[in-house]
Order: C-alpha cells, then structure tokens, then sequence
C-alpha cells in the first residue's frame, strides 16, 4: 500500500494516452456486485453492450469483446483469419505498427514491413513522423499479380507518435490495386475518440481496447468483424481456441459467453457507450479535435516541434512533443512527475528520450488539459529548456474563443 501511504493531495493528472482517467460514473458502474454470468440478468447485460459497442465501430456485424488487453486482441485478429506461412503486409507507422509486426513473426507469418524511408531534420524516421502513404500500399499490391498477400494490417492512430492515418484512403488503394487481401486495422487508441468507420471504410477486421477513448480501466479489448474476415477464418489454419470466433459469436447471440467474461468491466462498458451514444459520436469526435488543437495551440507557441509533421493528420487523442537537441525527454517527464504529479507518455521505441506525448483522452476537459499544459510549462523551465513560453495563454486563448461541441450545438 506504498501508493496510498504516500498519496499527495488532489488529484493525480493521468495525461498518459492511454490508460485514460476513467469517470466516476464508470467507476461506480464497475464496483456493483458480480453477479451469475449465466443466469438472465446478464444475458440482458450481454445484449446491451454487443449492440452499444457495434454502433462505436459503426458496424452492422459481429464485435467480439475479449477479456485480455489490447494485444491479445492482435493476436486473435491474426489467428482467426491466417494460416502459417501466410504473407502479410503491414505498415511502419511507429512503436505499435512495430511490436504488430513482431508478433506476426512470432505466430510463423510472413510479415513484409512497408515505410517511408531515411530520417528528417530531426533525425527521426520519416515513417514515424507521417500516416500510412496509401499510395505505396496500391503500388506493393499491384506488384503481387500472384496475390499472395492476405491482409494489409495498418495502425488507425498511432499511440508512439500522435499520427492518425487515412484508413478510407488504404481500402480504396486495395480496390484499385484489384487485390483481394483482408483490410485489418489497429484502432486501440483511436476508436470512441477519433472518426472510425468500420462498414463505410470497408475493414475486414478492427482491433480496439477498453482503456483509451471507451474510458475504462484495461482489461478488454474487441475485434470487429466483416463478412468477408467471418468466411476466411473459417478456412484459416493458425491455431486458435480461446480467440476462436465461431463460438463467441454463437453464444454471443443470446448474450452469454463460452467462458467467464468480465463481468464488472462490462457493467462499466454499459456505462460508457451510455456516455458515448447519448452526446453522440460526431460530438465525441469534435471535442477530442477541439482538444487537441487547444493543447497543440501551447505547444506552437513554445516553438517545439509535434512528432506528427503533417498537419492533415494531427492525432485528435494525443500530441507528441520533440525535445530539442541534448534534453532528454524521460528526464523531464520525471522532473514534472515529482514536481507536480503529472504523468507524461514516454517516447518508444526508435523515440525512446526524444519525444514525450501528451494525452487528451478520457474523463478531461477544458481545465484538465490547461492544467497539463502548465505542468510540463513549469517543467520545461525547470529543467532549463531553451523554448518560448506562452504555452497556457495560447491553450487559454484557443479554448476561450472556440466554443465546446455541445454548447455549439444549443446554440444552433
Ligand atoms: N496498439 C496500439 C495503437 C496501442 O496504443 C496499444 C497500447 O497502448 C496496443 C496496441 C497494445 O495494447 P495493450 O497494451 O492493451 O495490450
């Protein structure tokens, strides 16, 4: 009980991307006694959140909903619709595009990696600065006339970065190319907070997780399913029990599970597309850009550069922020941790000491986010950084004359 003996006063600022603060009414929602996950009132509850979470995807098709995190969720993906051996090509777009890659290694496909090549002046990689160029993915599929590419796997919203990628964009390139590989799509951090269109976008399967925008605790995570995803696994040869789809679904329909699902996350998932359904998803959508262009207001003001370098493709759920030559990023992260209680997200992977992001997800608002941005101000002068100030005016000013979704909406 270290954490609690040592507690400081208010309220610690979670402004990781995920897991994101979670409301307090989902709190409450998930500390209401387990009850009989066969018995009749759960199969109510069952119902409820597979048809609540289908209108998140926007789809008309099966969600199967996991008790595992977000990459357990990969891996099901992967394993219902492949067989050993199978090509796949997947996207360089940062940390998670890469650790998706590595388990297709690991499960015995063939995973080719596309990117952007060489580094920019900051001297990072370009694929990592960048969404997914649909352009090269038409052009690697025309190359295959064998068709041996299975699935084309893309990452919606990369969380390492702060880059969303056009995923409309990726199915139209896989059309033209005439190819009939599987769209799969990574939105773990971009569903219930950035636009996410799985019917109209045409993706086979996507893969989303409980703690980012759907704002609960970790520990469920979901494939969304198309027709097509639903035919191929019932030829696909990689092993599979626990992620088997055909028996979820099965039971899925009169709302049960094969196995123990987690009952009080689910109360908590009810909880939550409640939230979500009843402002509506278009308001959703806007108040997390509205978001980040307050929070990316600060940080143009401090004249540090975003990871993200294309401004068509802002992330609407985080920003990465660039240190400046010789600072490193995980020592400032730490410095504003002790001073002032606030968690950063770390750079990862090929960004490790480069970069830190800043998370504008889950239960936050206005105030919240101003107080973020003061936080790692504070910080970075602390540390002796050299950079503008004027990050909490221009984050103040944007949000003061910008007014929230909602109130645009009583207006109208
Ligand atoms: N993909 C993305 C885009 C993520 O942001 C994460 C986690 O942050 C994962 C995959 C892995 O999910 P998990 O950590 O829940 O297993």
């Amino acid at each position: 009980m270290i954490a609690l003996d040592n507690h400081p006063s208010g309220r610690h600022f979670l402004q990781i991307p995920g897991p994101s603060p979670v409301p307090d009414r989902i709190l409450r929602a998930i500390s209401l006694p387990t009850i009989d996950h066969r018995g009749p009132e759960f199969g109510a509850l069952g119902l409820k959140v597979l048809a609540g979470i289908r209108q998140v995807f926007q789809t008309r098709h099966p969600v199967v909903i996991y008790p595992a995190s977000g990459t357990g969720a990969w891996e099901a993906a992967l394993a219902n619709v492949m067989s050993p051996g199978d090509a796949v090509l997947m996207y360089e777009t940062g940390h998670f595009a890469t650790l998706w890659q590595k388990m297709a290694l690991r499960l015995g496909l063939e995973p080719e990696f596309l990117a952007l090549p060489g580094v920019d002046d900051t001297g990072l990689p370009r694929s990592w600065r960048h969404g997914v160029q649909a352009d090269l993915v038409e052009a690697r599929l025309r190359q295959d006339t064998q068709k041996k590419i299975r699935a084309v796997c893309v990452v919606h919203n990369e969380t390492s970065t702060g880059v969303t990628s056009d995923i409309a964009a990726v199915r139209r390139a896989i059309d033209a190319a005439g190819h009939p590989a599987l769209l799969m799509v990574d939105s773990i951090s971009g569903l219930a907070s950035a636009d996410y269109r799985h019917d109209e976008w045409g993706v086979d399967v996507t893969i989303s997780g409980s703690q980012k925008g759907l704002m609960l605790p970790p520990g469920i995570s979901f494939n969304a399913l198309s027709p097509r995803a639903l035919e191929r696994s019932k030829s696909a040869k990689l092993p599979k029990a626990f992620w088997a789809w055909d028996e979820i679904v099965e039971m899925n329909q009169s709302g049960y599970w094969p196995y123990t699902p987690n009952t009080n996350l689910l109360y908590g998932l009810a909880e939550s597309l409640d939230m979500l359904l009843g402002e509506g998803l278009p308001q959703v959508f806007a108040r997390h850009q509205r978001w980040a262009a307050g929070v990316r207001a600060a940080v143009q003001a401090w004249g540090l550069p975003t990871q993200c370098a294309d401004p068509a493709v802002h992330s609407p759920v985080l920003t990465g922020v660039i240190t400046p030559e010789g600072v490193d990023a995980d020592a400032l992260r730490r410095l504003i941790h002790e001073r002032f209680d606030l968690s950063l997200g770390t750079g990862l992977g090929k960004l490790k000491g480069r970069m830190f992001r800043m998370g504008h997800l889950g239960d936050s608002n206005d105030l919240t986010l101003v107080a973020m941005v003061a936080g790692v101000e504070m910080g970075l002068k602390l540390a002796g950084v050299k950079f503008a100030g004027g990050g909490v005016q221009a984050a103040m000013a944007y949000f003061a004359s910008h007014a929230a979704p909602a109130a645009l909406k009583k207006a109208a």
